[in-house]
């Protein structure tokens, strides 16, 4: 397991809170993902001109041995698992699961954008990851997440859940 990688996940539909514990479930599941860290669930204000419902996000680090294609389709499997079916670009969805960042590695293919290309500028995705990777330096900004968050305007709002009952 010798590379380190972030994942942030989000859903808007269904019972999103449940529905990101269960993605952290899956992502235990293969022996070639080991989940080291998580953050706590955040609810975030939807980022977009589509009228939808608040987020709830987290982000998890893992450890792993497959190559960051690999990893993706992994991810990628785990949204399907959970019933995921439409792609539309900033929509409402049951989950989703971006690769944030793997090792400190610059990867533009056509399947695969990392770190993802929004991640500096999402409060719903700092605010997690600073929980366990604020001194991770992001490879384009050369900036640490604990900086990038400081530099983000306050809105859209993103507030820590202290109880999911
Ligand atoms: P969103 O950008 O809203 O998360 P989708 O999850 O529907 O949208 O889009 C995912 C698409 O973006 C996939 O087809 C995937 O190949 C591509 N993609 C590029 N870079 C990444 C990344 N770092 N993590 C996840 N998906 C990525
Ligand atoms: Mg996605």
């Amino acid at each position: 397991m010798q590379y380190k990688a972030f994942i942030g996940i989000g859903s808007n539909l269904g019972t999103p809170a449940e529905n990101c514990e269960k993605a952290i479930r899956l992502l235990h599941a293969p022996p070639e993902i080991e989940v080291v860290a998580r953050s706590s669930l955040y609810e975030s204000e939807p980022v977009g001109k589509i009228e939808q419902n608040w987020f709830v996000n987290t982000t998890v680090a893992i450890k792993t041995s497959l190559g960051p294609e690999a990893l993706l389709n992994a991810i990628f499997k785990i949204e399907r698992d959970l019933g995921r079916k439409r792609r539309k670009k900033w929509g409402p969805r049951i989950i989703d699961l971006d690769l944030l960042a793997y090792g400190d590695r610059v990867i533009h293919s056509t399947a695969l954008t990392v770190p993802h290309p929004e991640m500096a500028k999402r409060r719903f995705v700092l605010l997690p990851l600073s929980e366990f990777a604020g001194d991770y330096m992001h490879p384009v900004e050369n900036k640490t997440i604990h900086t990038l968050l400081k530099e983000l305007p306050e809105s859209p709002q993103v507030r820590k859940i202290l109880s999911t009952s």
